[in-house]
């Protein structure tokens, strides 16, 4: 019998992760979600001594709690602005980006051996007025330049290729590439195949402070946690939605925000849908899984909570994401949905990741992403080589962690 995507081949030890920190490392990663389980693993992977440190339990945040889609296509909040040649600049950078993304989750599962549940379903985003649809066919010029392989479809050829959408939508992009994995086994299965590769795994061991020492050497930074105390020459902040709170404490300001989302899942339904669906401009993803369930998500807010924001679910928005799931599904009407269920998401002022390393203060790091279950795994990868290779090619100036720095901070520079 073959493992499934949920058997415990895919989870690091308890008497591993619950081990005491040891007195050094040469890059401590903050953060046990997909971001960073991917970094201690491409960075173990190249020979490099890492020390994962989480305060709670591995993926139970964003990276557990996702609706697990590859959003390949660019989306509205990137889109809005266009027209500027330096914003076109950028979308052609983004939808190139969304290749390199791609190409990185294709070889994934081979890569670490294990099931990672993913699908290549491809997607359609879909349109309901006219407006939305020229602003899809702006969007399918930009992404044709980019080598990205998306296609207008509308009228009758919508009809024959997607007969379970609704008269309302006008027309829709396709994209091939486009597709989903299970979110509760990609981050678990990264932390195990770091293991695997020498990366020591420390959860329930939160980051309190950090001080930066003068010294650029294996002694740069002194972390304090509250199951002891670690020297790190080198930090890469994974903290998501919480990212700002280390980089606070080597007093860098990061421009992000969180906020609490909804994912539904519906009863099962008889096989309806293979593509995933989401809208050019109303909150909606949807797909359907091998369960034949429906995973309705899209960005619904939840209630505000305090730190350390473990946001309530909200009736106005479970019910607002199903209603306009049903309104470009209609055979939904009557589904029941079973579970909703909540997750905290970062966003960054400018929809721009942050991913590189301070100018600030050197040796401290970020690997951030909003849109993170699909790019985290590309953005990783690619900060572990750069942290490993003085020769590998920087990140745009625009992922900076030092973008939001206020004048006080620049005088603070160390
Ligand atoms: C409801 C929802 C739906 C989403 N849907 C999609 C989707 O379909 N497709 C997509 O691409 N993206 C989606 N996203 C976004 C995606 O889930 C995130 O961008 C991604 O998971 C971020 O991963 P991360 O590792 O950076 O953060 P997280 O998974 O949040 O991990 C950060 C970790 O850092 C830990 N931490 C924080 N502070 C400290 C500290 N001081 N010390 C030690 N540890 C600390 C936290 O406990 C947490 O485990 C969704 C997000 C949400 C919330």
């Amino acid at each position: 019998m073959t493992a499934g995507p949920l058997e415990s081949r895919h989870w690091v030890p308890a008497e591993h992760s619950h081990a005491p920190l040891p007195p050094s490392t040469d890059v401590l990663v903050i953060g046990g979600g997909i971001a960073g389980t991917a970094m201690a693993y491409y960075l173990a992977r190249s020979g490099v001594e890492v020390t994962l440190v989480e305060r709670g339990e591995l993926n139970r945040e964003a990276s557990g709690t996702n609706a697990g889609s590859f959003h390949l296509q660019l989306a509205i909040h990137q889109l809005s602005g266009q027209g500027a040649e330096a914003d076109r600049e950028r979308l052609l950078d983004e939808a190139r980006l969304s290749l390199e993304a791609y190409s990185v989750w294709k070889g994934l599962g081979d890569e670490l051996d294990g099931s990672l549940d993913l699908h290549e379903t491809g997607g359609w985003m879909v349109a309901e007025t006219p407006e939305q649809l020229q602003t899809l066919r702006d969007k399918y010029e930009l992404e044709r330049l980019a080598g990205i392989e998306t296609e207008v479809v509308t009228g009758a050829e919508l009809r024959r290729r997607a007969p379970y959408l609704a008269e309302t939508v006008v027309g829709a992009t396709y994209c091939p590439i486009e597709g989903h994995a299970n979110p509760l086994v990609v981050a678990p299965l990264y932390a195990l195949r770091a293991v695997e590769h020498g990366a020591l795994i420390r959860t329930g061991t939160e980051v309190r402070r950090i001080d930066v020492n003068g010294d650029t050497g294996a002694r740069r930074f002194t972390v304090h946690t509250g199951a002891g105390r670690i020297d790190a020459h080198r930090v890469v902040d994974c903290a998501g939605a919480w990212c700002g709170e280390p980089a606070a404490m080597v007093g860098l300001r990061l421009p992000v925000r969180s906020e609490g989302l909804h994912v539904n899942v519906t009863e099962p339904r008889p096989r309806l849908l293979t593509p995933m669906v989401q809208h050019i401009g109303r909150r909606l993803t949807l797909k359907q899984t091998d369960q034949n369930t429906f995973i309705i998500g899209g960005g619904w807010p939840t209630p505000d909570a305090p730190r350390p924001r473990r946001y309530p679910t909200s009736w106005h928005s479970a019910a607002g994401s199903t209603a306009v799931a049903v309104s470009v599904l209609p055979a939904l009407a009557d589904v029941r949905v079973v579970r909703t269920w909540s997750g905290v998401i970062v966003f960054t002022d400018d929809f721009s990741p942050v991913v590189g390393e301070s100018a600030l203060v050197p040796g401290f790091h970020a690997c951030v992403s909003s849109t993170g279950f699909t790019f985290s795994p590309y953005f990783a990868r690619r900060l572990a080589e750069q942290m490993t290779s003085p020769v590998a090619s920087p990140f745009p100036e625009r992922y900076s962690l030092d973008r939001a720095a206020t004048g006080t901070l620049r005088r603070e520079k160390r």
